[in-house]
């Protein structure tokens, strides 16, 4: 690769708004690391080409990309996981929902929003939009998450975690280019819109990830709360707007 072709590789990443390059062999670090406090292991662009992320290749599939996730041991939460949790839904969805990361049922499942808090966002899909006149149920939209591996205790992923494993998330948004994106939580609109606001004061506008309107709203963990009651009718108005612009 020429200075030319490394300089449009690495604007490429930084308009998907990748801040950080890491080496591959960065997980080896992580293991001695994660004994102790979490610290992000974070390795300048020192510029070797063999270890930067592979750009996105023009006929990227979701195959393709699961196949370069692999076991994937680029950060210390390949350490306590059961399985990848990838994503999970149709793979020509126009809507597509991004959580965080994976809890113990995904993480023994291997599938995104399968426990309680999945419970509640496949009610939540399907019932808004029956009773809004759209035909379509969970099946047919694109589901996953910031981080592919559970957190341990199910914290917050760290912010190496998420540009590490932000590769394969923008991968998959710019492979199945949907219509809207649906930001889940606060996690899932920090990747997506570089922001550090909240999501009170994210959500039910719209915004952009690239090109693709993004909305976000509250996560269904938040929600499963029963002091957040105003937040459910919040987040029943953020999914009927995204549902009437993408079906309508
Ligand atoms: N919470 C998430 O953010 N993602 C899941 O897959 C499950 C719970």
């Amino acid at each position: 690769m020429n200075r030319d072709e490394l300089r449009r590789y690495l604007t490429f990443y930084q308009d998907l708004g990748v801040k950080n390059i890491y080496k591959r062999s960065a997980a080896a670090a992580v293991s001695a690391a994660s004994a102790a406090a979490p610290a992000p292991v974070r390795e300048p662009a020192g510029v070797s080409v063999s270890e930067l992320p592979p750009l996105a290749p023009s006929g990227d599939t979701l195959a393709k990309i699961i196949a370069d996730i692999g076991d994937c041991k680029r950060c210390r939460l390949c350490e306590q996981r059961s399985k990848i949790v990838f994503g999970s839904g149709n793979e020509n969805a126009r809507l597509v929902f991004v959580g965080e990361g994976p809890g113990a049922d995904e993480d023994a499942q291997g599938l995104p929003f399968v426990g309680r808090a999945g419970q509640l966002l496949t009610q939540m899909i399907d019932n808004t939009a029956s009773k809004e006149g759209i035909p379509i149920k969970r099946p047919d939209v694109y589901i996953c998450n910031v981080v592919k591996c559970r957190p341990p205790e199910n914290r917050t992923p760290l912010p190496d975690e998420m540009e590490i494993c932000g590769e394969f998330l923008f991968r998959q948004l710019m492979t199945i280019r949907p219509k809207a994106i649906c930001a889940l939580g606060s996690t899932a609109a920090k990747a997506l819109l570089a922001t550090k606001d909240g999501v009170t004061r994210l959500r039910g506008k719209w915004h952009k990830w690239r090109d693709i309107p993004v909305m976000v709203t509250y996560h269904p963990s938040y929600l499963l709360r029963p002091y957040n009651q105003d937040a459910k009718r919040e987040a029943w108005e953020d999914l009927k707007k995204v549902l009437h612009f993408v079906y309508d």
